[in-house]
């Protein structure tokens, strides 16, 4: 039998919940199988967290962006800074970046500018993009629908739409970042749109240290609890488990790895 090989393409391993067991628990995870682990920075302390992860974990990669909730940290100056970040090699990807309209705090104006500003920044770098997106569905469309994003690849991080919408980013060749929420009793829309999803679209991610899956929900998450999320993907789609670490490694691959 092949060794098992996991792709995580989403934690944020820089994160204050891990700061007493990070190094233990990033080791463990190669040990585990796990030959990629994309860090995802949120804001200007995750860009540069992440690149120290990088340099010292070889199996631990970067996305380089800044978070809808957090873009009033950007300007020329600091822009440049994630700009020179994202360039690195071991940067897998621009993100995570986009539209949250779930709190009020940071005008939408602002959040749609720096979005458009770093999708620039995917395609000056030939780098797909990590999208967040939450409650704003149709504007976070309307943005990819336009001319600026035209050629950019990239996942669309805890999908949470709908399966017309899913129809909509897979014609756009958009990929689907699938988490713990797909194990959670109320996940039937998810549910749905994961059935109609084909395989080879799906990306596992967790979200650590956020959203751990059924049993573990509401507890501190990490990348180990992704066999649950593949379990349940498996019985979705009727495919065996190990099938599914197998295909979702190819799938990041090809996202994120092509041309390397
Ligand atoms: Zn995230």
């Amino acid at each position: 039998m092949k060794p098992i090989r996991i792709f995580e393409t989403h934690a944020h391993y820089d994160d204050k919940a891990f700061d007493d067991d990070r190094d233990n628990l990033l080791r463990s995870l190669k040990e585990e199988g796990f030959d990629y682990v994309i860090n995802v920075a949120a804001d200007l302390r995750g860009v540069d967290a992440t690149l120290e992860l990088t340099r010292e974990y070889d199996h631990v990669y970067g996305a380089i962006g800044v978070h809808p909730e957090m873009v009033y940290e950007l300007n020329e100056n600091t822009f440049q800074h994630v700009r020179e970040v994202a360039m690195k090699d071991k940067m897998l990807a621009v993100g995570e970046i986009g539209l949250d309209y779930h709190g009020d705090e940071v005008d939408k104006g602002l959040q749609k500018e720096w979005f458009y500003r770093q999708l620039e920044l995917a395609k000056e770098l030939n780098k797909p993009v990590v999208i967040h997106s939450r409650d704003a569905c149709e504007d976070t469309m309307t943005v990819l629908g336009s001319k600026e994003a035209r050629g950019i690849k990239g996942v669309m991080h805890c999908y949470s739409y709908t399966v017309e919408t899913a129809r909509e980013l897979l014609k756009m060749g958009y990929y689907f970042g699938i988490g713990g929420v797909i194990t959670f009793n109320n996940a039937k829309k998810l549910v749905e749109a994961v059935e109609e999803i084909p395989m080879e679209r799906i990306l596992l991610e967790t979200d650590c240290p956020y959203l751990a899956p059924t049993p573990h929900r509401g507890k501190r998450n990490s990348s180990l609890y992704i066999p649950l999320i593949a379990e349940k993907i498996a019985q979705i789609k009727g495919i065996p488990y190990y099938k599914v670490l197998e295909k979702t490694h190819e799938n990041a691959k090809n996202l994120f790895l092509k041309g390397k």
